[in-house]
């Protein structure tokens, strides 16, 4: 670089994350915080577009940028860093100063604290005369962080939403604690960098198909250029910032939604301008996969189930130890496996499905995943887990085919497949599944491409299966083939 000069540092906008119990005034805070800002001023209102906002104010005589990070609770938050994606430069703590600490504002405490990122306490509702600052600073203090003024250094502020006293000062005090951070100035990142950014958010559109919102981490997006996303590459279609404008490069800081995506990317995803080793898929030891739960007091398990009534039939009948943290009917998500992640919990499915997608997920993040379709079974694993051995595995899943036809063939019957995802091979366990229920499990005896006998057919192929035993299926029915 040619150019250098210190006395130029950019300093980029930091990112805000702002995590709190609900009702504690997250939204009328960012509210507050908003119309405070230059920018809506001179524009007549900030029409907010994504899941992010920036706010412009004149600091130190200068104009500044802050980016907001608008929806993720301390969960979403909890799931980006367990993928090891710290999207936000600085976290605001908010605790209500009539209510004080409460549930959610104890997991946002750890999830700030697992992040290492500098935090900001804000005692919000600051003008009702119910409030009780001291009772709240004790009980933050208790929570082990170290507020100022009481032998700590984490800020706090009191504001108010309502007659947005200290709004102004909180944006200054944010800026001041990215100064002392510098996380984010020139030393660190810089636009000439590989672009770095986080997915924050992500849908899939009707019309545009995936949309997701990602903050800019390092150097910079570009439209029409290739990136590389879980393990695919796209070019980037579009590229809109907060206020809904069109942009043709976005940089560190910034937040944008972007569009062109293949598949609608998890919250968390790390996008690049270079393919990165993450992205090389790095071949896991099947012993990696493996969490050690011995002698641990308690056992947490995250359970999804077919129904209600087969999680009540399994948790009434686990033993005392089991601590389920959390239990649902349907299939096993991306979401659940970072949940265990972060709370080192079992990820058992009942009757459930596991996509190749939260499989290989499960692998990268070493999440203990299985499933069964026998209570007992299930009961029996986990009554040896108790006894401090390990789970014998997680299941994978090779391949995906849809039952297109079914043909009889000399005292069987053949079913006409497309493979759609992976491979399914002769001798392969299959699970036959119709939407989200199981219907049974067989194997595959013989499959053929047209008249040949084939011993595997990848996806994108049509197949002739003959599986035994044979179940019930019907055309519409989804082979899963497994380990
Ligand atoms: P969130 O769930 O954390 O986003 O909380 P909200 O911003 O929705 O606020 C919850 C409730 O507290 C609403 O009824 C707000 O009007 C009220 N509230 C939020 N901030 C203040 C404040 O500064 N002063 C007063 N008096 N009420 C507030």
């Amino acid at each position: 670089m040619s150019n250098e000069n210190k006395s130029q540092q950019i300093i980029y906008p930091p990112v805000v994350a702002v995590l709190g119990h609900v009702d504690h005034g997250k939204t009328s805070l960012l509210d507050a915080i908003r119309s405070t800002s230059i920018a809506e001023r001179e524009s007549g209102g900030i029409t907010q577009k994504i899941g992010a906002s920036s706010v412009e104010i004149m600091h130190d005589d200068k104009p500044r940028t802050i980016t907001f990070i608008d929806t993720p609770g301390h969960q979403a938050f909890s799931q980006m860093r367990s993928r090891g994606a710290i999207a936000s430069d600085i976290g605001l703590l908010i605790v209500s100063s009539t209510d004080g600490v409460m549930p959610q504002t104890r997991e946002s405490i750890e999830a700030l604290k697992a992040s290492k990122i500098p935090i900001i306490v804000v005692l919000t509702k600051a003008d009702l005369p119910t409030k009780n600052i001291e009772k709240a600073k004790g009980q933050i203090l208790r929570e082990g962080i170290m507020l100022e003024g009481m032998g700590g250094d984490v800020p706090v502020m009191e504001v108010s939403a309502k007659t947005k006293s200290n709004v102004k000062e909180l944006l200054d005090l944010i800026l001041l604690v990215q100064e002392l951070h510098a996380s984010n100035t020139t030393e660190k990142v810089s636009s000439t960098h590989p672009m770095k950014a986080i997915v924050i958010e992500s849908r899939l559109d009707q019309k545009a198909g995936p949309r997701a919102t990602l903050i800019i981490k390092d150097g910079t997006l570009k439209v029409r250029e290739p990136v590389f996303i879980d393990g695919s590459s796209f070019k980037v279609r579009s590229v809109m910032d907060t206020e809904g404008k069109m942009l043709s490069v976005a940089t560190i800081g910034q937040a944008v939604e972007v569009l062109g995506f293949l598949k609608v990317p998890s919250v968390g995803s790390l996008m690049t301008s270079e393919p990165t080793v993450q992205e090389a898929e790095l071949p896991l030891s099947k012993e990696s996969v493996y969490s050690p739960v011995a002698n641990q007091e308690e056992l947490p398990i995250i359970l999804a189930a077919d129904s209600q009534g087969s999680l009540e039939a399994i948790t009434n009948a686990f033993p005392e130890k089991v601590h389920v943290l959390e239990q649902k009917t349907g299939e096993i998500t991306e979401g659940d496996v970072l949940h265990a992640k972060s709370t080192g919990s079992l990820l058992i499915g009942f009757n459930t499905k596991l996509r190749p997608d939260v499989v290989k997920l499960a692998r990268t993040e070493k999440v203990l995943m299985k499933n069964y379709t026998i209570i007992y079974e299930l009961l029996d694993e986990i009554a040896d887990v108790l006894e401090g051995k390990r789970l014998a595995g997680i299941e994978e899943i090779y391949g995906t085919a849809k039952i297109l036809a079914q043909f009889p063939f000399e005292k069987t019957v053949v079913l006409g497949v497309s493979v759609t995802d992976g491979r399914v091979a002769r001798g392969d366990k299959i699970r036959v599944m119709r939407g989200d229920n199981v219907i049974g499990e067989s194997q595959i005896t013989s499959l053929r491409v047209g008249k040949e006998p084939t011993s595997k057919v990848e996806k994108g192929h049509e197949a002739g299966i003959v599986i035994s035993p044979m179940l019930d299926f019907e055309v519409g029915d989804m082979l899963l083939s497994h380990e």
